[in-house]
């Protein structure tokens, strides 16, 4: 058996090998196959960018329904709201009380008691 006779795996070329290590028939076909491979995962970067994207904007758009108000978290919940899809945290203190804050972008909110939620947005800072 010929180990330098090899199947090209981009053109799928029966070719003669140079180095018993090489891959690919031609520089051309090592590019092409790698130009792929980058294209694919700039691909499935942004596939999983826009699928994340998609929800937080969603939630803050349930949010901005009620923003300033008062409002039972199943009611949110109801119109698909995530709670878990947030962009950041921090602590807040509201009447003396530490509060967890959950932000999804310029909107907030947190937990008044187990089912109510406060809705803010915040101010621009330009
Ligand atoms: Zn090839």
């Amino acid at each position: 058996m010929n180990e330098y006779a090899k199947k090209c795996p981009e053109c799928r070329t029966d070719y003669e090998a140079k180095r018993l290590n090489q891959v690919y028939c031609s520089q051309k076909c090592k590019t092409r196959f790698n130009n792929r491979k980058v294209r694919m995962a700039h691909h499935e970067k942004e596939k999983v960018i826009a699928n994340t994207h998609d929800i937080l904007w969603k939630n803050r758009e349930i949010l901005h329904r009620f923003v300033t108000q008062k409002c039972p978290i199943n009611q949110l919940n109801e119109l698909g709201f995530d709670k878990n899809f947030i962009t950041r945290f921090s602590k807040i203190e509201v009447d003396g009380k530490k509060k967890n804050c959950s932000h999804i972008y310029d909107h907030y909110f947190y937990f008044i008691d187990n089912n109510t939620i406060q809705i803010g947005i915040e101010r621009s800072r330009t």
